[in-house]
């Protein structure tokens, strides 16, 4: 079994390389290629915390595996480590044998801005030019930062519940040159051409009305039954693309609005089939597109099947006889 450990992935794992492995693994689930298996996760009755495990096959980049782990809220203030935890193991498809172990904190943040951006790639306007944060924990950052690398804007701005949080994402803004503007008030949100919200919340933090015709916005934040970033009617408005249907109207933004019977299943597409070409994606300028970010096992472990390719070829990590 091939180990790469946490404190190795920030010298591995690139944004570029990132952005590969999960915009073709996007395009191999909506080809049937691969699937991620049903997902499990518990609230443990400990530290609040949320545990579970993601995991799938894709029989064209031939990973299969499990990331384990999960959100501890108070890791942060009590013992300052990040409130993401997680590790990925992968398992030899022919055998079954455990291959790697991969640590998979930054890897979760690293998979997930991918995402977005590959949401960004395909789906926002050419020509958009304000970025709109919601939120500014740990993820948002990582989110701005692999936005800013896909798409030229000219301008962030950022709203937070906590406001004192928006210098972090400031900073990011800082580190490509571009202005940045805090919001008082979401209704300002109506400027961005893309939004990507990143928040733990359990209700509603904007509505249809902080959006603008033919923006596109990213919710990745609910990935869990229960959570919930925008109202339903903005689900209702916009053309929905996520990377898994059955995730997203389950633990996903869309659960809400199909929940309510506000949004047909059958509606909510996958950004996959616009990356194959299957699917037109945008068709107009004024059209609100929508990408629900749920987070899949399968971008877990294309993103760690990489790493521990690049780990072999550099020498870093260990092989442990197990
Ligand atoms: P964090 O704890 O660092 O930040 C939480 C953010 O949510 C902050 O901006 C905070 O101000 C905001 N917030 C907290 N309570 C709020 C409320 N009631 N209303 C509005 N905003 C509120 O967390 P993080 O690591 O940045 O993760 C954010 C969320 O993203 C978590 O819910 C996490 O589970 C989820 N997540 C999703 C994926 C995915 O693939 N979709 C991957 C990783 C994390």
């Amino acid at each position: 079994m091939y180990i790469v450990p946490e404190s190795a992935i920030a010298d591995i794992l690139t944004r570029d390389d990132a952005f590969t492995a999960v915009e073709q693994v996007f395009a191999a689930m909506a080809a049937g290629d691969a699937y991620n298996f049903p997902v499990i996760r518990e609230a443990i009755g400990h530290e609040e915390a949320l545990y579970g495990f993601k995991g799938g096959f894709d029989g064209n980049g031939m990973s299969l595996g499990l990331k384990a782990g999960g959100y501890w809220p108070h890791n942060l203030e009590k013992r300052g480590l990040i409130n993401h935890q997680s590790t990925v193991f992968l398992f030899d498809p022919d055998t079954g044998k455990v291959t790697a172990m991969v640590g998979g904190n930054l890897l979760t943040a690293l998979r997930t801005a991918a995402a977005s951006s590959v949401s960004i790639k395909h789906l926002a306007r050419k020509d958009s030019k304000v970025m709109g944060m919601i939120g500014a924990g740990h993820q948002a950052k990582f989110q701005l930062r692999a936005a800013l690398e896909t798409h030229q804007f000219e301008k962030i701005i950022g709203w937070n519940y906590h406001p004192e949080m928006l210098p972090s994402i400031a900073e990011v803004a800082a580190d490509f040159n571009l202005p940045f503007q805090a919001l008082d008030s979401l209704d300002g949100m109506t400027e961005a051409d893309v939004v990507i919200s990143m928040t733990s919340s359990f209700s509603p933090v904007f509505t249809s009305a902080h959006i603008s015709d033919g923006a596109h916005v990213a919710c990745m934040g609910t990935d869990t039954i229960g959570k919930q970033e925008c109202d339903a009617d903005l689900i209702v408005r916009a053309t929905v693309f996520t990377d898994e249907v059955a995730q997203s109207v389950t633990l996903g933004e869309a659960q809400h609005a199909v929940g309510a019977g506000l949004k047909n299943r059958e509606d909510i597409f996958e950004v996959g089939a616009v990356i194959n070409g299957t699917h037109a994606g945008r068709t107009s300028d004024s059209e609100v597109t929508l990408f629900d970010g749920t987070g899949v096992g399968l971008q877990d472990l294309a993103v760690s099947a990489s790493i521990v390719e690049i780990a072999k070829a550099k020498g870093i990590g260990m092989e442990v006889d197990f």
